[in-house]
């Protein structure tokens, strides 16, 4: 895979790069191999615009928990048409009402780790092992738990098999606003709960609306100290080069 020396020398590089030869980088070197997972947050929308418009192929996979506002659900069909692409949905082993039957009903509202772990976790964890490289739309300024997100790290997605995948974060320098005037100046759709006054969108008993002042993240998990899903820090970091 990636040597180590190999890694630092790739997060030096990146720093001065473009999300555009980020990702170019990672076409060359991963091809199909290398996919794009997005919740649909406006980096993601970007992401895909710049890879699309340079012929970069990349599978896009999104978490489909079952548990997604409409708006959401939506949003990806209209996004499959503006990119023509499919966009894979991976959806947890158990349905909502299995959950219930398995774990009690609104899982979320006692044991949300648990909840996340069910329909996030475990299903990105069983897409990895089909890939190479995984790239994401995570950016420092989204919150404190992510303002040391390098441009590339290594992952080890699954403890048992030892395998270490690459982890590229293209869009990891983007501000919030350069993120909303790119999609404006394309007329990417976008989800139009962002018009509503939500800044982060994930499932829907677990996100709310924000008010000015507040974190991006803020409307995620109210009433719980949990600020992550997991996908992001379940999974043990085996290397990370700070940019
Ligand atoms: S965000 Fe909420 S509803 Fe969605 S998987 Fe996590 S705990 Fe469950």
């Amino acid at each position: 895979m990636i040597a180590a020396a190999e890694l630092k020398a790739l997060d030096q590089l990146f720093s001065r790069q473009s999300t555009e030869e980020i990702l170019a980088w990672a076409w060359d070197r991963f091809g199909t191999r290398a996919s794009i997972g997005t919740s649909f947050q406006g980096a993601g929308l970007v992401m895909i615009h710049c890879a699309r418009r340079q012929g970069l192929n990349f599978p896009v996979f999104t978490l489909d928990t079952g548990l997604l506002f409409p708006e959401t659900l939506e949003l990806k069909a209209r996004l499959e048409a503006f990119f023509g692409i499919v966009i894979e949905s991976l959806e947890p082993d158990l349905t909502v009402t299995e959950q219930a039957d398995v774990h009690g009903p609104e899982l979320w509202r006692r044991t949300p780790d648990l909840c996340c772990t069910v329909r996030k976790v475990l299903p990105l964890r069983d897409k990895l092992a089909e890939v190479d490289c995984w790239i994401t739309g995570l950016r420092r300024d989204q919150s404190q738990t992510r303002a040391n997100v390098g441009a590339i790290e290594l992952y080890t997605f699954d403890e048992a098999s030892g395998r270490d995948i690459v982890k590229l974060n293209p869009m990891a320098a983007w501000s919030r606003e350069a993120i909303w005037d790119h999609i404006r100046r394309h007329e990417i759709p976008y989800n139009p709960l962002h018009d509503r006054g939500y800044r982060s969108i994930g499932c829907w008993p677990c996100t709310r609306q924000t008010a000015n002042g507040e974190g991006e993240r803020a409307g995620r998990w109210t009433g719980f100290a949990k600020v992550e899903c997991g996908i992001h820090t379940f999974l043990p970091k085996k290397i990370d080069f700070q940019i």
